[in-house]
C-alpha cells in the first residue's frame, strides 16, 4: 500500500481510539491533542504525515529535531521537544521549540530560565515526573518536582504549563493506569498547595500502548510514535 494510504489510515484508527477514550470518561475530544512522534520517521514519510493532518510533531533527540525543522521548514507545524535536553543543546533548541515537556532537573530548569532572560523569549515547559519509579527514566522524583515548581513561580519567562510523565516500562495497563492517576493527583494537590501555582492545565502521558488509559486518566497531550507507521517501511 502506499504510504500515504498506510498513514492516512493508522491516523483514522488512532483518532477513532482518541474519540472513544474520550466518551468513556466523559471528555471532550477537542480536550486531547496528539503529538505525533516522528523519531522513527525520515524526513519523507513525516512530511506525509503532516499532509494527512498531524500539525503537532514530536522528537526526542535535539540533533533529529534540529535536521526535521530545517528539512520541513516550510511546513506550517509546531515542533514538541520530549526528551532528555541537555544544557548544551539548549540554545539551538529552544528557538525552534513550541513546548518542551523534558525539564527533568533542577540545572535544566535554570539554564532555560536563564536563556529566556538573557533573550526574552518566553519559553513553555513541563515538569517531567518519574512517577513510575524506574531507574532508567529521567524526570524528577514527586518531592522534587514540586521544589522545582515552587522554583517556576518566580521565573518570569518561563511558561509552565503542567507536567508530563511515563509508565513504566515493564508494567500492564493497571500499572500504566496508577502512574496516570498518580501524575493527574500529584497535580490536583500541587495547584493547591503551593502558593501561586501557575495553572497546570497540560498533562502530557500515554504513547501508543497505552494512550487510551491515559485520556482515561486525563492527559491532553498523549505523544504517540510507532503506531502511526505500522505497516511503512522507516529503513529509507
Ligand atoms: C518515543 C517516545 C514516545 C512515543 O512512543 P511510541 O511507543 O512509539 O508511541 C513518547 N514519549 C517519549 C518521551 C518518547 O521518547
Amino acid at each position: 500500500m502506499a504510504v500515504a494510504n498506510q498513514i492516512g489510515l493508522n491516523l483514522a484508527r488512532v483518532r477513532d481510539q482518541v474519540a472513544a477514550a474520550a466518551k468513556r470518561s466523559g471528555r471532550p475530544e477537542g480536550e486531547i491533542q496528539m503529538v505525533a512522534v516522528t523519531k522513527y520517521a525520515p524526513i519523507d514519510v513525516t512530511r506525509q504525515l503532516v499532509e494527512a493532518g498531524c500539525s503537532v510533531l514530536g522528537e526526542s533527540r535535539p540533533q533529529q529535531l534540529w535536521e526535521k525543522v530545517d528539512a520541513l521548514s516550510e511546513l506550517n507545524v509546531h515542533w514538541h521537544m520530549i526528551g532528555h535536553l541537555q544544557r548544551n543543546k539548549l540554545r539551538r533548541t529552544l528557538p525552534v521549540v513550541h513546548l518542551l515537556h523534558s525539564i527533568d532537573s533542577l540545572r535544566l530548569l535554570e539554564a532555560v530560565h536563564a536563556w529566556a532572560v538573557d533573550t526574552q523569549q518566553t519559553v513553555r515547559i513541563l515538569i517531567e515526573v518519574n512517577v513510575s519509579g524506574d531507574a532508567e527514566k529521567h524526570g524528577f522524583q514527586p518531592q522534587e518536582a514540586a521544589e522545582a515548581l515552587r522554583k517556576t513561580v518566580d521565573m518570569d519567562f518561563v511558561d509552565l504549563r503542567g507536567l508530563m510523565g511515563m509508565a513504566s516500562r515493564k508494567g500492564d495497563e493497571l500499572i500504566a493506569r496508577r502512574n496516570f492517576r498518580d501524575l493527574r493527583q500529584l497535580r490536583d494537590r500541587w495547584m493547591k498547595e503551593i502558593p501561586n501555582c501557575p495553572d497546570l492545565q497540560e498533562l502530557s502521558m500515554g504513547m501508543s500502548r497505552d494512550f487510551p488509559i491515559a485520556i482515561e486518566e486525563g492527559a491532553t497531550l498523549i505523544r504517540v510514535g510507532s503506531t502511526l507507521f505500522d505497516g511503512i517501511d522507516l529503513s529509507t
